[in-house]
């Protein structure tokens, strides 16, 4: 099998539904570039398997599927409630960290009462309910008063828009889920609840220390982070606009113009950006999707997102491959409007990078005005790759590396399509073998337009500063 067409990524939450060889084989041929593993589900040899699995199958297929490591975070959540709880409106009720107190809500926070103040708000299950506390003892229990209310069940997550949470960004169980995602090269790490750009900034120093080069994605849930959105891009490698808690933590309706706003600025700094969560909600159970969702879906490659995701669609969902199936074709549709491609993103005015920056901006240029079938580059970190996806280009981004470290991570960005290489004989030689397998395996055919982008002389491995148009023969 060779790459698929999409240029807007694809991101599949791997769950029972998928895990199975065959089934993960089925859903990287209908479109997934990137497989997520929830660490909030499931447990290490789960997720070891699907690891193993998406490689066999990367071998099988010759192609570079990236994984994605999502730590849970400081996700609080309450405890074991039996066959639930009727709670309503006007009731008062106790929450409590307390683990022998019987009647109150247990919840997996230990400096709750202390933290909060009377007159916040609490939210439970994605919103549906909300409590606003009366009083704390300061020490475990807290008292609150029901403004929605309904049958509470176990588990539920828990969020505290108005509270400032005093728990760390990785807690001791990510510690653990970390350390599993480096022993096993996993080239993206999810970072859950990020708060401010230090968080991100932690995470990475862990990742280095530990002599691994994993990705980190910072995924904005909290009001915090949208506050601090600017530090967090510069920090973090990419990003992800995680509505299912940000939805919850701040008025809906403001959603949809933060999530236009980050994807601009994530492009006009070269950081891929995720659409996340309920974006084909209805078909976990559903042979369709509604048609606000193919608009969403739609919508996110419109506003210019690298990748769209799912979640219990894929992860728990009846038709993981059919709604996979669906978003390619969404995806595939949209890819053909002339509007995403070459928006204005201008080189930023840094004077290391002016010349590496330029290229790319021109070879995306040149790949439109020469309907060229895409732009070659080589690259060891991957910098061109990024910097030229985030003009756009009306082409693909085929991407020749002798770094094995960056090929599955290069998956995640907006029309790169990664392959190994490395030899280094003189440029002429490079872009002929490269034409010559471009179009040995259909990437391109005869007669058409290629864009290179390198480095000259080859050999020394510098920055980008060459651009060459030529045709395949
Ligand atoms: P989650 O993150 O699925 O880990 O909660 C995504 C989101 O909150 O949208
Ligand atoms: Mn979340």
């Amino acid at each position: 099998m060779k790459y698929l067409d999409n240029k807007t990524k694809i991101i599949a939450t791997i769950g029972p539904a998928t895990s199975s060889r065959e089934t993960l084989k089925k859903i990287i041929q209908t479109g997934v570039n990137v497989c997520r593993i929830n660490f909030s589900h499931g447990t290490h040899a789960d997720h070891l398997e699907v690891i193993d699995r998406v490689r066999s199958i990367d071998e099988e297929f010759e192609i570079h599927t990236g994984i994605l490591a999502d730590l849970q975070g400081p996700k609080i959540r309450i405890g074991e409630m039996g066959e639930g709880r009727e709670v309503a409106v006007g009731d008062i009720l106790q929450f409590t960290t307390d683990d022998s107190n019987n009647g109150a809500i247990w919840i997996n926070y230990k400096n709750f009462p202390r933290d909060v103040k009377p007159g916040e708000n609490i939210l439970l299950d994605d919103g549906k309910f909300k409590f606003e506390i009366v009083s704390s003892d300061n020490k475990s229990t807290i008292e609150a008063k029901v403004i929605f209310g309904g049958l509470l069940k176990s588990r539920k997550g828990v969020n505290l828009p108005d509270t400032k949470i005093s728990m760390p960004c990785l807690t001791e169980k990510d510690l653990v889920d970390l350390e599993f995602a480096l022993e096993h090269d996993i080239p993206w790490v999810g970072l859950s609840f990020v708060r401010s750009a230090d968080d991100v900034i932690e995470l990475k120093s862990r990742i280095a220390k530990a002599g691994k080069s994993s990705k980190v994605i910072a995924k904005i849930e909290k009001p915090e982070a949208v506050l601090n959105l600017e530090r967090i891009i510069e920090e973090a490698d990419a990003l992800m606009v995680a509505r299912g808690d940000l939805g919850v933590e701040i008025p809906l309706e403001e959603v949809p113009l933060i999530q236009k706003s980050i994807v601009q600025q994530c492009r006009n700094k070269a950081k891929p950006v995720i659409i996340a969560t309920q974006m084909m909600e209805s078909m976990i159970n559903s042979f369709a999707p509604s048609r606000a969702e193919v608009n969403d879906v739609a919508n996110a490659v419109l506003d210019g997102a690298d990748a769209v995701m799912l979640s219990g669609e894929t992860s728990v969902g009846k038709y993981p491959v059919e709604v996979v199936d669906t978003m390619m074709k969404i995806v595939m549709r949209i890819e053909q409007s002339e509007q995403i491609y070459n928006t204005e993103i201008f080189p930023e005015d840094v004077p290391e990078r002016f010349i590496t920056d330029s290229i790319c901006n021109s070879a995306a240029q040149l790949a439109k005005a020469a309907k060229a079938t895409g732009v070659v580059t080589m690259t060891f970190s991957g910098y061109t790759a990024f910097k030229t996806a985030s003009y756009r280009p009306n082409g693909f981004i085929f991407v020749f590396t002798a770094n094995r470290k960056i090929l599955d991570m290069l998956s995640l960005v907006w029309g790169v399509k990664s392959f190994y290489y490395n030899e280094f004989v003189s440029t002429d030689h490079t872009i002929d073998e490269i034409k010559l397998f471009l179009k040995e395996y259909t990437y391109a055919q005869f007669g058409d337009y290629v864009v290179h982008i390198a480095s000259m002389p080859i050999a020394r491995k510098g920055m980008s500063n060459m651009l060459r148009i030529s045709h395949i023969k």
